[in-house]
């Protein structure tokens, strides 16, 4: 680290006009330990400048922007289903939720309806085998 002393301390005046260098890391919200990561990763063995170098790197690995996560804004409202009008999953801006897809949910059927639906058949084909009709009544 004796490298970064050669050519003398940060003036303050050397300091500050690297501000403005600096203000968009601070307004994207990045944590000192990513600044600290993004500026001194991969460094050369022997830093000439620290100034021109972190001038450098403020200006080349400055990240995109990130979607502000604003606790105050309201959140994004969810589109809603076409069928059922429940609001859809985050990120599904149009269609139908799973439910009404069918993917589970309310294919949950009545086991009372199934049961004599099934009661029904098994009769209708007793009286099949059996030659005889249908029977009215069990
Ligand atoms: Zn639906």
């Amino acid at each position: 680290m004796r490298s970064y002393e050669t050519g003398g301390s940060a003036s303050l005046p050397a300091v500050l006009a690297l501000a403005p260098l600096a203000a968009p890391w601070l307004e994207r919200g990045l944590s000192e330990l990513e600044v600290r990561t993004l500026l001194t990763a991969g460094l050369p063995p022997t830093v000439h400048s620290p100034r021109a170098l972190l001038a450098d790197r403020l200006a080349r690995k400055l990240p995109a922007p990130r979607p502000r996560r604003d606790a105050a804004a309201p959140a994004a409202s969810l589109a809603e289903c076409g069928e059922c009008r429940d609001p859809l999953p985050r990120g599904q801006q149009s269609g139908i939720c799973a439910t009404c897809a069918g993917a589970g949910g309310r294919s949950v059927a009545s086991p009372a309806v199934d049961e004599a639906l099934v009661a029904d058949r098994v009769a209708s084909l007793r009286a099949v085998l059996r030659g005889g009709p249908t029977p009215a009544a069990a």
